[in-house]
């Protein structure tokens, strides 16, 4: 099948078949589409930067937020965020906060100062506890670094495996999580912008008649229009204003908060439990990501493999998008540091060597959408 008639073969029958649904807007059809105004992502071999590959701490019922006494420490749990950590960390670091703090100590150990890790101690700290943060990798060498990142609840958990209950909680923590972000949007050096953000598809998504997650109201500017002037003429999109973040900007800044607030680091790495429970505070965060499944015994957590290739900058480009293509999923989030662009997802794949055939995807993929803008 050719590529136009992947993205396209949808048209006629889902047209018909949505022309219905009231909050669908017409086809624009008397002016030129809004996107001739946006600049091609120059997409090229020779614009290439770097290729980070990370592996997102997968769990398919979902992140576990809760506490459990060890002996007689309290230990509160948030890891496994999968592909939405930083999306989630002002909701879910709260809640860990907040079970650390009803344990009752002045002393805190957080485990972990990847952006859970982190939120949680800033949380922490701003509220008068002494805070202590154990970590065997530092910013700018966590998961959380390498993350896209979309402000986007999505990749973290299996619908058909997380309970209903769990779902009905974490929807909450979504609002909670976007709320926490909104302070920090062009404040300077975070590294947190709006972008003009763009889901496309060649058919009807969940999010059309469900909604986004969350709901539809924190995404703001949100419009559903079925092709033809849609970006890169797909037949189905959702497009609404989403944040960017920056973690090589974003982490920096709060650790610096994080410390301000008087939270000390120590970098150290546990082998086993017992040398955890051996610390000296009352009260243990475990934000260790993927690394709780070995350190807590948690044989639910499997690693998914994430590779993101930057280009240079382009200070033209304030849109991003998530297309699937025939030759998989891409996506291009665009940086004060240069353009990122990615669309891997490798389930149980551990390696972290960089794959030269996704890089040529990637480059190659975006250079082929990038060249509908022209049409
Ligand atoms: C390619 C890619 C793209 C992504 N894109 C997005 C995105 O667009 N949006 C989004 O929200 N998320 C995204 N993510 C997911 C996001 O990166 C993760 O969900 C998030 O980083 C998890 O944060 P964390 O703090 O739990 O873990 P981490 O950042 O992995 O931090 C874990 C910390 O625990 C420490 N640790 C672990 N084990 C031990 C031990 N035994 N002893 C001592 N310390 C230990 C580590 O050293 C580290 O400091 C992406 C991930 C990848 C790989």
């Amino acid at each position: 099948m050719r590529r136009r008639d992947f993205l396209t073969g949808m048209g006629a029958a889902s047209l018909a078949g949505c022309a219905t649904t009231g909050s669908v807007a017409a086809p624009e059809t008397s002016q030129a589409p809004y996107w001739t105004q946006f600049a091609p992502v120059r997409s090229s071999m020779n614009r290439v930067t770097r290729t980070l590959v990370g592996l997102r701490p997968y769990r398919p019922q979902g992140y576990r937020l809760g506490w459990e006494y060890m002996g007689d420490k309290t230990v509160v749990h948030s890891y496994g965020h999968g592909g939405c950590g930083v999306t989630m960390s002002w909701g879910t670091a709260v809640v860990a906060a907040d079970y650390a703090s009803e344990a009752g100590h002045e002393d805190v150990a957080i485990l972990g100062c990847g952006v859970q890790g982190l939120t949680t101690a800033l949380t922490l700290a701003r509220r008068g506890h002494k805070v202590t943060m154990y970590a065997a990798e530092l910013p700018p060498h966590t998961t959380s670094n390498i993350a896209g990142v979309l402000w986007m609840p999505t990749t973290y958990f299996d619908r058909e495996v997380a309970t209903p209950e769990w779902q009905a909680w974490d929807r909450a923590l979504v609002r909670m999580a976007w709320l926490g972000f909104i302070p920090y949007v062009n404040r300077p050096g975070y590294g947190v912008y709006w972008a003009d953000h763009h889901n496309l598809g060649p058919r009807e998504p969940r999010a059309w008649t469900q909604g986004l997650p969350g709901g539809d109201d924190i995404y703001p500017e949100l419009t559903r229009t079925i092709g033809p002037g849609n970006l890169f003429a797909y037949d189905y999109q959702q497009r609404f204003k989403a944040m960017i973040i920056d973690p090589d900007y974003y982490l920096d800044a709060i650790l610096q908060d994080a410390q301000t607030a008087g939270a000390r680091i120590v970098q150290r790495e546990f082998s086993d439990l017992s040398e955890v429970l051996a610390l000296p505070e009352r009260t243990i965060v475990n934000c260790t990501g993927l690394g709780a499944g070995a350190l807590f015994g948690d044989e639910s957590m499997y690693p998914v493999r994430g590779q993101l290739t930057h280009l240079l900058p382009q200070e033209d480009i304030n849109y991003s998008y998530v297309a699937p293509t025939e030759n998989g999923v891409l996506y291009m989030f665009p940086r004060n540091t240069g353009i990122v662009l990615g669309g891997t997802t490798d389930y149980h794949e551990w390696d972290r060597t960089p794959n030269p055939a996704e890089i040529t995807r990637m480059v190659e993929g975006h250079a082929e959408l990038a060249g509908r803008l022209s049409v």
